[in-house]
């Protein structure tokens, strides 16, 4: 079985490198977090003292990094990792980041004969650790099927979007749109609640009629109405405000580019710069958008 580097273990990556341990592929690991490192290998990965050790003999590199500066310090310069892998190797790279350092990552492998794909994904932590994430591929289609064998092995859906970088354009439509209807959402059982319903009963209504959508029927963000979502653990764990920021800000990038509208994206862009004010409230779920239009008590 090919030999698979996992780099950044951390909510993410952690359990996505568990789940190719689980499926019977040897993963060596690295990241410059110890505990995060410790956690994988008592998850049965092998160790990696630095991502050149873990990547030595690796069939396959898999990086699930916080930012495009991270991946592009991983893999670009003359330290970079790329003039370390053998030209047979193949990159699968599923962090979040633009599409141009997605395609400017892709384009270096391809100078050394190194296969390269972006494939971020969707589904959150959660998805994560069941093994149930989708995948958005960018790339050409010989080096995306390559990478279906272990995408599949962390996920449950495996799209391939187009050529490089075209993972991360799918990626960015998806999150603008989720954040605008948990936004939407939000503001909608608010205003039932402050005419006298209960928010319980409005997302019934709502769940079977037209406004229903995923941000009510899976992750609804009115405290209470839902068991087993953030909204329901004081908006604990899930998918950071700040990460949902990061994802707007490449979504309003990507839109200045292309000379697109997206009046809808710059507000909740907005709105979650507003909300996302505080430290302490860049580390919630971004389902507490919710909090931007509750009422304190007794108003
Ligand atoms: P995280 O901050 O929990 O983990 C990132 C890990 O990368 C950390 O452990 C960090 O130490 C490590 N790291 C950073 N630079 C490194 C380097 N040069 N070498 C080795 N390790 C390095 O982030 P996460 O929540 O796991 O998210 C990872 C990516 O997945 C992000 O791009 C994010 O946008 C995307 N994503 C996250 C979610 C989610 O729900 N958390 C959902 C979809 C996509």
């Amino acid at each position: 079985m090919e030999k698979i580097a996992f780099i950044g273990l951390g909510n993410m990556g952690g359990p996505m490198a568990a789940n190719l341990v689980g499926s019977g592929y040897s993963v060596t690991a690295f990241d410059l977090s110890a505990p995060a490192l410790e956690q994988a290998v008592a998850n049965g990965c092998g160790r990696g003292e630095s991502a050149e050790q873990a990547v030595h003999g690796a069939d396959v590199v898999i990086s699930m990094l916080p930012s495009g500066d991270a991946v592009k310090s991983l893999y670009l310069g003359a330290r970079g990792l790329l003039q370390a892998l053998d030209a047979h190797t193949l990159v699968i790279d599923c962090s979040t980041i633009s599409a141009n350092d997605a395609r400017q990552l892709i384009a270096a492998a391809g100078e050394r004969d190194i296969r390269a794909v972006d494939a971020p994904v969707s589904g959150g932590t959660a998805a994560a650790a069941a093994g149930t994430l989708s995948f958005m591929c960018g790339g050409d289609a010989g080096s995306v099927d390559a990478a279906r064998p272990f995408l599949k092995a962390m996920g449950a859906n495996i799209f391939h979007a187009g050529p490089a970088g075209s993972g991360q354009v799918a990626k960015i439509c998806n999150n603008m749109l989720l954040a605008i209807h948990m936004i939407g959402t939000a503001e909608a059982l608010q205003l039932g609640v402050d005419n006298g319903l209960d928010p319980k009963v409005l997302s019934d209504i709502m769940k079977a009629s037209s406004g229903g959508n995923w941000s009510l029927e899976k992750y609804n963000p009115y405290p209470g109405v839902m068991e087993n979502v953030p909204a329901s653990n004081s908006y604990a764990g899930g998918f950071a405000v700040a990460l949902m920021l990061k994802d707007l800000g490449l979504a309003m990038d990507t839109a200045a580019g292309s000379a697109s509208s997206t009046p809808l994206g710059a507000l909740a862009k907005n709105l979650y710069q507003l909300h996302g004010g505080t430290e302490e409230n860049c580390r919630l779920d971004f389902s507490s958008i919710q909090n931007l239009f509750r009422r304190p008590a007794g108003d």
